[in-house]
């Protein structure tokens, strides 16, 4: 503490009056006894900045000529503010606090430092004010380092405390003493979570000091402390004792916390992220558990609901899965989103492999609660795959593999349900994999050859077109079914590319054969995915414009489960596509959901009955006729596919079916012998009742 003759500020107002003689005469009364103690003890007053009270020694250690003259001085002259607010925390700590404690008092009673030890403590004034009393006992030594060493300790914000080795305080700095419950407070009960304080001593006794960051109790409530801890030797008594120091780091903790919360979690739904899965995963080998899971999900048809209600809506499914999600599962479980509409969920300790089924059931049960937005009401579901796995053992890559395999069975299967990964599936999926990493190369490759099998007019008896359909040309397997493959090029995306490549390859047969004269209708299969493609439309559009394009004769079978969802998208591609001079036929028509109603929207040339419905005939009789009632009234053709036998062609006939399709007429066959076939005009209707 600094106090200089020079420094004087005659302007520091503080409204209390002067004591005057009464004051002297109250404390001259109290401290008689000090008078002519050899110890010097003065009273300082924090407010008016003066000394109220000298006994004869101190008047010598400030250079008075007497009483009257240092009583008259205004020690606040040129006072720094840091060590103004200083004295007044002090008086402060006296009234609050009870606060006793020493610390070194430079004085310059003319100019020249004096260092001191002073025990300071509390003593009220006539008018009841706070004074501070003033004990010299001793004069430190005045060699520099020390002087300055003290009064780096008096004015750094870094809390420096000793205790004893029980935790009794013994000496605190004055930032210290300032954040302090009160000066009886034992190094314990600073701590706010008793866990740290363990943790601490802990690593006392085993490496003799510890540093870590706590939340400690202080006078202006709870803080975050970077806490330092030593242990070490008391100077005074020789007895060993903890320096500890601490700072405040509340701010920036605070501010590390929300940028780690930003980069952990996901802004949408306030899940966690995928970088916090990964790091949670690596973590779960520490547990003690034996058994997690790790259970994955994605919303069925998430992007019709998107398409169909808008990206806002959308966002309020995913928002209010998540919540359904987080409340229906316990705090330590970790709720992710890994984008899009697919959330993981690691459950860190399964005891029961069926209970937890009967968990992932009831999640599905609550997620399929009709969730609100607005006035609309919106019926999402979800598909589940979960692994079961020890934490130990475990690879997080794998594992989202497992559970990603399972997820997928469980979509193939109908979706909404949940499926625990086992050996086979995994299997299963290797093989799969292995045909998709051939098909990128065949695709290159052009491993493929188009079949074309021929469609017969039931009134004109003769076969007028012909539908095309690929093969996979395997080098080492021979022709593999596109039953086992377009549903892998499909979720990969390759159908895009193929897809083209089919469209192409079919439309360039069709002219060519127009060229040579060959009167044949070519229908060729569009999966919907195709519909995403940028590309294909350009190439329609180029495939129109060809000299020769037989205008009307290609048709695109496309299945009925594409016009379902995003109605308005479809319907505008496939309006542009009919304007090109393509036909349009539904394929597989009856195994959708297809609303009736809204098919008179579509510009279609051609409904394509499904195969299973043919197969039952005449069971399937009715249906067989609502559909070829509803074609009637749309001006579409139809197309019977599957057709195996004379019964179910005799049926067809009877109930004015337009065209058959199916291996009673021929099995698809490739281009060239398809083509003298029907050069030789050998598709006729009368063979079937020649027999
Ligand atoms: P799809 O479009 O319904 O084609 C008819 C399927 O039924 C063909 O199987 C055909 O060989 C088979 N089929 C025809 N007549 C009969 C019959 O009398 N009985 C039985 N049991 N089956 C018959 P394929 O060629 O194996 O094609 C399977 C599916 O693969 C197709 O079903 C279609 O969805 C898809 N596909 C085939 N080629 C292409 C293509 O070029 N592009 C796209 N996107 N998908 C294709
Ligand atoms: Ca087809
Ligand atoms: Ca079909």
């Amino acid at each position: 503490m600094k106090m200089r003759k020079a420094d004087i500020d005659s302007n520091s107002a503080i409204a209390v009056r002067d004591p005057g003689a009464e004051l002297k005469r109250n404390l001259d009364e109290r401290f008689k006894f000090a008078r002519h103690l050899e110890t010097p003890i003065w009273i300082y007053d924090v407010d008016l900045k003066k000394i109220v009270f000298a006994n004869q020694t101190a008047c010598r250690l400030w250079q008075a000529v007497d009483e009257t003259e240092l009583y008259s001085r205004d020690l606040g002259i040129g006072m720094s503010t840091t060590v103004s607010q200083r004295l007044k925390q002090y008086q402060s700590d006296f009234v609050e606090k009870g606060a006793k404690f020493r610390e070194a008092w430079t004085l310059y009673p003319e100019g020249q430092p004096i260092s001191t030890m002073v025990n300071y403590s509390g003593v009220r004034l006539y008018d009841s004010r706070m004074a501070m009393q003033c004990e010299v006992v001793g004069e430190t030594v005045s060699v520099p380092e020390n002087v300055r060493s003290t009064e780096a300790l008096l004015h750094t914000d870094v809390m420096i405390s000793l205790y004893e080795n029980d935790g009794a305080p013994i000496y605190m700095n004055p930032a210290a003493r300032k954040k302090i419950n009160s000066t009886d407070q034992r190094l314990k009960e600073k701590f706010v979570d008793q866990i740290d304080f363990s943790r601490l001593q802990t690593n006392l006794n085993s490496s003799g000091e510890h540093r870590m960051i706590s939340k400690m109790i202080t006078d202006s409530g709870t803080r975050w402390h970077d806490i330092s801890v030593k242990s070490c030797l008391d100077s005074v008594t020789g007895k060993p004792a903890l320096l500890v120091t601490e700072i405040d780091v509340s701010e920036l903790k605070n501010a590390r916390d929300k940028a780690r919360y930003l980069a952990d979690s996901d802004q949408l739904t306030g899940c966690f992220n995928r970088l916090y899965l990964q790091q949670h995963m690596s973590m779960l080998a520490n547990i003690q558990s034996e058994r997690c899971a790790l259970l994955c999900f994605d919303v069925d048809r998430f992007k019709q609901i998107n398409d169909c209600f808008g990206h806002e809506v959308g966002d309020t499914v995913l928002k209010e899965i998540a919540s359904r999600v987080r409340n229906a599962t316990r705090r330590n479980d970790v709720v992710v989103r890994l984008g899009g509409d697919e959330f993981v969920v690691v459950f860190d300790d399964i005891q029961d492999d069926r209970v937890f089924a009967e968990t992932a059931e009831r999640l599905l049960e609550i997620i399929s609660e009709p969730i609100l937005h607005d006035k609309t009401r919106i019926s999402a579901s979800v598909s589940i795959g979960v692994t079961i796995f020890n934490p130990r053992k475990a690879d997080f890559t794998e594992l989202m593999r497992e559970a990603d395999v399972a997820l997928y069975v469980s979509k193939n299967e109908g979706r909404n349900r949940v499926t625990f990964f086992n050996e086979k599936m995994g299997a299963d999926a290797k093989a799969r994999d292995a045909i998709e990493l051939e098909l990128k190369d065949s695709v290159l490759n052009s491993e493929f050859e188009i079949y074309y099998q021929p469609r017969l007019d039931l009134k004109v008896g003769k076969a007028l077109s012909a539908e095309a359909l690929v093969r996979w040309n395997h080098p080492k397997r021979g022709i593999v079914s596109p039953a086992e493959f377009i549903p892998i090029c499909e979720e990969t995306g390759l159908i895009e590319e193929l897809g083209r490549m089919i469209v192409k390859k079919a439309c360039d047969q069709a002219i060519k054969w127009r060229q040579e004269g060959i009167d044949l209708d070519i229908s060729v299969n569009i999966s919907p995915r195709q519909f995403d493609d940028p590309l294909l439309m350009g190439l329609l559009e180029d495939i129109s414009q060809k000299t020769d394009f037989p205008s009307k004769r290609i048709e695109l079978e496309i299945t009925e489960s594409a016009l379902i969802g995003s109605h308005e998208v479809i319907e505008e591609k496939l309006k542009i596509i009919a304007k090109m001079g393509f036909r349009i036929a539904i394929d597989d028509f009856g195994t959708g959901y297809s609303n009736l109603s809204y098919i008179s929207n579509f510009p279609l040339d051609c409904l394509k009955i499904d195969q299973s419905f043919i197969a039952q005939l005449p069971a399937s009789g009715p249906i067989v006729g609502l559909i070829l009632t509803l074609a009637g009234q749309i001006g579409a053709s139809v197309v019977a596919e599957g057709v195996e036998d004379a019964d179910q062609l005799v049926w067809l006939i009877e109930n004015g079916c337009d065209q058959i399709q199916g291996y009673m007429v021929s099995r698809p066959i490739p281009a060239e012998e398809f083509e003298k076939l029907i050069v030789s005009d050998s598709y006729s209707i009368s063979k079937f009742f020649d027999q």
